[in-house]
């Protein structure tokens, strides 16, 4: 076998070993957790703060409520009781029991309006939850797929790595600085094909009959005069 034809066998497996390391790359960012799921988790946990406060805002009102209300049952039987003579006491006392009565409904008007708000906070909450769980729920098969194709993919990486390093191997030694080069500066394709004899299958450009009939006669190397890769006569 030629050097060049060494060489071009190496350049097919790089090639193969550059696509799977690529992919291999993109799997592992896409493992990543997405930014939706992020961000819904954050939704989330904003709604229920904000249904947590309400709560405690509703507590309050309740227990506001609660002592107006009890108050005002003990000034109505101090008031109605017939124990309170005094005009000045009887005057405070009604002005206390006026006072209380609008203590409670204020609690009150506040409680409904709580409720309300609550309610609707707890809504909101249960559609950030779902939409949570739905994108939890994706995100797991996504993995799964991915996880699959990593697997697969790995054990496809130890064969050509495996195939890469016989074939390197085999390849002239004296040659590999030079191919390797041109393969970082070509990215990754530094064995182009004299194609029906006349043209270069990387940049399609036809060679000079002098380097055609180079490359079919000799061993010396061969470059392609547009693009610089080397050729490869089949
Ligand atoms: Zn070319």
């Amino acid at each position: 076998m030629r050097p060049v034809a060494r060489l071009s066998e190496l350049n097919d497996i790089d090639l193969v070993v550059d696509s799977i390391k690529a992919r291999l790359a993109e799997i592992a960012e896409g493992l990543k957790e997405p930014a939706a799921l992020r961000s819904a988790r954050t939704a989330l946990a904003g709604v229920e703060a904000e249904v947590a406060a309400l709560r405690v805002r509703q507590q309050d009102c309740e227990l506001r409520q609660k002592t107006a209300d009890e108050k005002l049952a003990h000034n109505e039987k101090r008031l109605y009781g017939g124990q309170v003579h005094i005009p000045k006491e009887l005057q405070d006392l009604q002005a206390e029991v006026g006072q209380s009565r609008r203590q409670r409904s204020q609690a009150e008007d506040e409680l409904l309006e709580t409720m309300v708000a609550a309610e609707a906070a707890e809504e909101k909450r249960a559609a950030a939850q779902k939409t949570l769980d739905a994108l939890v729920a994706e995100w797991a098969t996504r993995q799964v797929e991915l996880r699959t194709g990593q697997a697969k993919l790995k054990k496809r990486l130890e064969t050509e790595l495996a195939r890469q390093a016989a074939a390197r191997a085999r390849a002239p030694s004296q040659l590999l600085l030079m191919y390797d080069t041109l393969r970082v500066r070509k990215n990754g394709r530094a064995v182009a094909t004299l194609l029906d004899n006349e043209v270069c299958s990387e940049c399609k450009v036809a060679v000079s009959p002098t380097k055609a009939f180079a490359l079919r006669d000799g061993d010396e190397l061969v470059y392609c005069e547009n693009c610089g890769r080397l050729l490869f006569g089949e």
